[in-house]
């Protein structure tokens, strides 16, 4: 009869332990993405209302190199909130259109203000997406040139994903993945 109660002590000791550690690891995950953002000087809250100020400046680079050498370039979108995310991921799927994104809310760089879309203002005002225009008339196309640039700033580019390329697209990811972001952001996120 002892031996029965010090083994289910035993078990109910077993029980706790495992319980206390499945409450404790998604904490541990939280924290340690959270500390990730920190050390790269973004703030939970900031990612999830505005452009990043280090990629807001980037942009502004981006237009004034591409305008150098006579093209210009609009930004159609850079911070784009979770809900908005979501309105757009319904295009082409419950509302007509076609798809054009293959991210949910809180998918997408964009989200975390990370993100900019761009396009090619032609000098009749016109706003294009067409990667083979050559506007300044130097013999290469447009669209690559400013890609160069973008890249040479430090982002990533849309174009070059493999599995859903999206060309107008440009990033700096900070190292951080999604899955990253959104354990950091998942605090501020629950205070909303
Ligand atoms: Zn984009």
């Amino acid at each position: 009869m002892l031996k029965e109660r010090q083994k289910l002590k035993k078990w109910v000791f077993v029980l706790i332990a495992v319980s206390t550690a499945l409450f404790l690891l998604p904490l541990f995950f939280t924290d340690h993405a959270e500390k990730k953002l920190e050390k790269r000087g973004l703030s939970r809250e900031s990612l999830l209302t505005e452009l990043n100020p280090v990629v807001a400046e980037k942009k502004a680079e981006l237009v004034k190199k591409t305008a150098a050498i006579g093209i210009t370039i609009l930004i159609t979108d850079d911070f784009r909130s979770i809900e908005a995310q979501d309105e757009l991921y319904k295009k082409g799927r419950s509302v007509d259109g076609s798809i054009v994104t293959k991210a949910k809310g809180g998918e997408s760089y964009h989200n975390y203000g990370l993100a900019v879309d761009f396009a090619l203002r032609k000098k009749d005002g016109k706003v294009i997406w067409d990667m083979n225009y050559d506007g300044n008339r130097d013999g290469k196309k447009d669209w690559m040139q400013v890609v160069k640039i973008a890249k040479d700033l430090g982002f990533e580019w849309g174009g070059d994903w493999e599995n859903f390329p999206d060309y107008p697209h440009l990033q700096m990811s900070f190292g951080l993945s999604i899955a990253q972001l959104q354990r950091g952001t998942k605090t501020a996120l629950l205070d909303e």
